[in-house]
């Protein structure tokens, strides 16, 4: 092999021998010859030898151009000891022969491949991040899910990238290759350590960082831009990328993608939640629901000891129905004997057609509608429970069951609480649900709503006034306590608080006038007011009609339910001259002052039941009980009690009253009385009836 030596670059050559003297010259020649011939056809330049010893000498020279002939690239050595003398050819050996030769590429084509090589090795390395960053499952996801654009970039990629291995092989192997091409042109094209140095800050900075950056933001673009280009690449590669991508395939198992388990789902959703458009509740959901197959209904369900239940032998009377209403539940456990034993469910709905005044026993409906308990274990996951509820045939309520190993005998099935579909959701939503009728925000910690949405907490209220002699319905009650609280001035809320009021109302405040035929017209029992009979009562009509009779001219009229009547008896003040009260309540002082006074007002009209009426009386005295009882409770609550706590004085006060009242009436029927004070309002004073019976609703 001839030795050979880049045109035009400077070397030092060092020649081994016998004879080497000073001021030996040597020359090249194209012309091939025998040892020691003569040289012909010598090139221009001469080198002169510099000796070391005998055997071993140097020349310094820039490597001559090979001539354009066949055998130009071959110089043959040619020497002489004096310049005196001819040069003589050293033979025509190969290891006598110095070759040179051209660069690999010209300049141009060097530089055009340099530049394509570059673009290519970043497309690799872009597209190495680009399209295996982007596995399987996600290219499916975006087809699906994407916008117009990447679904169509989504779908041009998943061919490709469904053959994993082939790809990557395809991607590193000409990369590889790229890159080491790149280097070797450019080596050919400058030095050595230029070479190394241009090509690793070339590859690095243009043919990686750049192109991976770009690609990790949009891989997806690139990748369906230039995948043409890699179809191509991957028919060239693929002699050697496919039988690689099958040995891979074989050893490693086929890519399948990234996929998620429900706890790295759950964290995924959480730790990308500044970056996903998911707001706070959505992601508690989603935790929510895949948390639902750990979860177990007894970390969710009401205690048996918690849940409003009701015996079998209740009596479905006002009180308890009252009572049902009150609690908010739409389906109520019954049970025989004790709580354990739950033997069907009441729905609120199977009430529809039930009076209560007809007392019907709870049992008897019981076995009219045989509702089915559904019962499930302890241990049942939410999942299932879920499952079974969303069936619906078992109904939206499930009683949990738990194996009782205590005792010495069998193990016994014991219910220990309830679920409900309800519990389930919330525990998927990861939230409290108020419905309308709710009384509880939690059943678990058991936080009562601070204002509860139920309306029929109102009827409720009425439920306990059996002490009424009389019995009128508790929707009369309720639009009597509705009317009286808007309508009537000194029921008003300012004057009296909806709390006393309600509980004035369930005294014995109503009154029932009974005709029996037409003897009974003149009877003084039909008589409510009689004209100049002294009354320290306010009357108003909850049923029936009645005729008022006014003035000299006897004026008659009729008038019916929600007329009332004797208001001065209530309002009137007597004597005491009220000082600038802050409220229109006035203060405890006065209104002790007032009725300590017994005050009565004289109507110049009478009121006469003229069919079967039932009206509500209050007396003077009773209503300044009330009007105390709601100056307490003001006080009361301002120091931060509750109306609960206060609740059972109020009653008390009013009871108290309406006793006493009864002692009086026993005792003596008021007198008109002379005010001890001088007043501007005086008992005698006369009312308009007509003005005031006009007030009707
Ligand atoms: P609905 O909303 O269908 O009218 P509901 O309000 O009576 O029914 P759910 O909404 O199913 O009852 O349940 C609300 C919460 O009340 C749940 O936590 C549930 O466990 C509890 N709950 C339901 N019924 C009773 C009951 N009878 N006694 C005690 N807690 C109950």
């Amino acid at each position: 092999m001839i030795p050979s030596v880049l045109r035009n670059t400077n070397f030092q050559l060092r020649l081994f021998g016998e004879n080497f003297v000073k001021g030996m010259e040597i020359a090249f020649t194209h012309t091939k010859s025998a040892y020691g011939d003569e040289c012909v056809h010598l090139l221009d330049e001469t080198y002169k030898v510099e000796v070391d010893t005998e055997e071993n000498a140097f020349i310094s020279l820039k490597a001559p151009y090979p001539a354009d002939t066949p055998e130009g690239h071959k110089f043959y050595f040619c020497v002489r000891d004096s310049p005196s003398r001819p040069f003589k050819h050293q033979g025509s050996d190969t290891w006598k022969i110095l070759g040179t030769h051209h660069k690999l590429l010209p300049l141009w084509v060097s530089i055009i491949l340099i530049i394509i090589l570059l673009l290519l090795a970043s497309l690799f390395s872009g597209l190495n991040l680009g399209l295996m960053a982007l596995d399987r499952t996600e290219l499916k996801i975006i087809a699906n899910t994407g916008t117009e654009k990447e679904r169509k970039y989504a779908r041009a990629i998943m061919p490709v990238r469904a053959h994993g291995n082939y790809l990557l092989c395809t991607i590193l192997l000409s990369n590889v290759a790229v890159n080491s091409t790149f280097t070797v042109i450019l080596d050919d094209l400058t030095s050595g350590l230029v070479a190394v140095i241009g090509s690793t800050l070339a590859i690095v900075f243009i043919a990686e960082i750049t192109p991976q950056a770009v690609c990790a933001r949009h891989g997806l673009f690139v990748g369906a831009k230039s995948i043409w280009i890699m179809k191509i690449v991957m028919g060239i590669c693929a002699p050697l990328a496919w039988p690689t991508s099958k040995l891979l395939d074989y050893f490693l198992g086929e890519e399948i993608g990234t996929h998620y388990n429900r706890e790295r789902l759950k964290e995924l959703v959480k730790v990308t939640n500044h970056v996903n458009d998911l707001d706070k509740e959505e992601v508690n959901i989603i935790s929510g629901a895949l948390d639902l197959r750990k979860k177990k209904v007894q970390d969710v369900m009401t205690k048996l000891d918690d849940c409003f239940m009701l015996p079998i032998t209740s009596v479905l009377d006002f009180e308890t129905m009252s009572e049902i209403v009150k609690s908010g539940y739409s389906r109520i456990p019954v049970y025989e004997g004790h709580r354990g034993n739950i033997v069907t469910v009441l729905f609120i709905k199977d009430l529809a057609f039930v009076d209560p005044d007809d007392n019907t026993p709870l049992r008897t409906l019981a076995q009219y509608y045989q509702n089915p308990c559904n019962f499930v274990f302890e241990d049942v996951t939410l999942d299932v429970m879920l499952k079974q509820f969303k069936e619906g045939h078992k109904g939206h309520m499930a009683f949990v069951q738990r194996i009782d190993r205590s005792g010495d005998g069998d193990p016994v099935y014991q219910t220990v609480g309830l679920v409900t579909l309800e519990d389930v959701i919330e525990e998927m939503i990861q939230a409290e649900i108020v419905d309308e009728s709710d009384v509880i925000t939690d059943n678990r910690t058991k936080k009562r709503l601070a204002r509860p949405l139920n309306r029929f907490q109102d009827l409720a209220a009425f439920a306990g006034h059996q002490p009424h002699r009389v019995h009128v319905s508790p929707q009369l009650v309720l639009a009597t306590f509705q009317f009286l609280s808007t309508s009537v001035d000194p029921f008003r809320p300012e004057m009296i608080s909806e709390t006393v009021l309600r509980r004035l109302l369930k005294q014995d405040v109503v009154k029932h006038i009974k005709l029996r035929g037409d003897e009974d017209r003149n009877d003084p029992k039909a008589y409510v007011f009689q004209e100049g009979r002294p009354v320290d009562y306010f009357v108003l009509i909850l049923e029936g009609r009645v005729e008022v009779t006014v003035g000299r001219e006897n004026l008659v009229f009729e008038a019916g339910p929600f007329t009332y009547f004797g208001i001065q008896a209530l309002t009137q003040n007597i004597g005491v001259a009220e000082p600038q009260s802050p409220s229109a309540l006035g203060s405890l002082q006065n209104l002790n002052m007032d009725s300590m006074l017994r005050h009565t007002f004289v109507p110049d009209y009478s009121v006469r039941a003229i069919a079967d009426v039932y009206y509500l009386t209050i007396k003077r005295s009773m209503y300044l009980a009330a009007k105390r009882a709601t100056l307490m409770e003001k006080g009361a609550l301002t120091k931060g009690n509750t109306n609960e706590q206060i609740e059972p004085e109020v009653d008390k006060l009013l009871r108290d009253e309406g006793r006493t009242e009864s002692l009086r009436e026993t005792d003596a029927p008021p007198q008109p009385q002379e005010p001890s004070l001088a007043s501007p309002a005086t008992s005698n004073q006369k009312e308009n009836p007509e003005e005031e019976a006009l007030l009707k609703k």
